[in-house]
């Protein structure tokens, strides 16, 4: 089944977290076999980044949601890494800054939309304002109440606009989260990490839990959807995300722009003499003979500046070529 169903919310659907299992990993028994499958969709979702930026009609949002330590830093770390920096962004929010506060919730989520091309992530988002602004009453309940609709409506807009939402929730047990707090201990590297507010926020996990059932429940759309994600381990948490946004994108149907030049009669007017220098070294290839070098005094200057233009293109990009991937699949 695919995941981007297998791990849906239905419209509608009620939701119970405790009922689903955070050590869930489906088929894969261990990090180890999975390793593979996540190194093939590290690729398809490098493609397909590539395709969305190039084609350049539409984006990709991403929105990440989840209790400390469930892993949105290391979600977002593996996704982005998987694509092209040009055209993939992050950004996090944080409790408003002053001028935030000062307007209406969405207004500093809408100046962070993906424009066309683009995927951005989001490391927390609009559901800040019916999660922790709920929990911590920062705001009386008939105005967190009347946001789901006003969210619901936003994220309406954006899909008619061309975006593509997806949103996901990186389900961990209390259990799991008191561990890795526990591991950032012995991590130097991750002391910065370690905030006496993260164990005040835990002892409210159950209203957390509440907060977020109420709010999947009231805003997974079919443009929209959430995702709950067994996320106790982090391998099958990056497997999972990566292949609902591969799923996602993959059926789209989206297409290299056509080119805005003729093909033919470029390669024929600036590179007939490196054309056919090569035609001639792969018939020598052929033959078992080795290469010729290549004979700079019967090419035009400029073609000779392509060949090396070209050689050093190559050497430097070699395996990081999108374009490269994109045949090979
Ligand atoms: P972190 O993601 O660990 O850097 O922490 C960011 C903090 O900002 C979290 O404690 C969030 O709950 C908090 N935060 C994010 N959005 C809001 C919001 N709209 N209102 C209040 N606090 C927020
Ligand atoms: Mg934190």
């Amino acid at each position: 089944m695919k995941y981007s169903e297998q791990f849906q919310v239905r419209p509608g659907s009620e939701i119970g977290l405790n009922k689903i299992d955070p050590d869930y990993t489906d088929e894969h028994t261990k990090k180890k076999l999975a390793v593979k499958e996540i190194k093939k969709l590290d690729r398809k979702l490098r493609e397909l980044q590539y395709l969305l930026y190039a084609e350049n009609k539409r984006s990709l949002l991403i929105c990440l949601q989840a209790l400390d330590a469930a892993g949105k830093d290391g979600t977002i770390n593996h996704v982005l890494g998987s694509m092209n920096p040009q055209g993939a962004r992050v950004h996090g929010f944080k409790a408003p800054s002053q001028e935030e506060a000062q307007h209406d919730f969405l207004w500093r989520v809408e100046q962070q939309v993906p424009k066309r091309g683009e995927v951005v992530i989001f490391n927390r988002s609009q559901y800040e304002d019916v999660l922790v602004v709920r929990v911590h009453k920062l705001v009386p309940k008939k105005v967190w109440k009347r946001r789901y609709q006003l969210i619901n409506d936003f994220e309406q807009n954006l899909f008619e606009n061309g975006t593509h939402i997806l949103k996901f929730f990186l389900h961990i047990s209390p259990e799991e989260q008191l561990q890795r707090f526990r591991q950032r201990l012995d991590d130097p590297a991750r002391h910065w990490k370690i905030s006496y507010n993260d164990y005040a926020e835990r002892e409210l996990w159950d209203e957390y839990i509440s907060a977020y059932e109420e709010a999947i429940h009231k805003t997974s759309k079919k443009h929209a959807p959430w995702f709950i994600i067994p996320a106790n381990n982090k391998w099958f948490r990056n497997l999972a995300v990566a292949r609902i946004v591969a799923e996602t994108l993959a059926p789209l149907g989206m297409q290299f722009p056509k080119p805005t030049v003729n093909i033919k009669e470029i390669a024929h007017e600036y590179h007939q003499a490196e054309l056919e220098e090569e035609k001639k070294d792969k018939g020598n290839k052929k033959g078992g003979k080795s290469a010729s070098k290549s004979n700079g005094a019967k090419k035009s200057d400029r073609a000779t500046e392509h060949v090396k233009e070209k050689q050093f293109s190559e050497a430097s990009e070699s395996a990081e070529d999108p374009t490269a991937v994109i045949g090979a699949q």
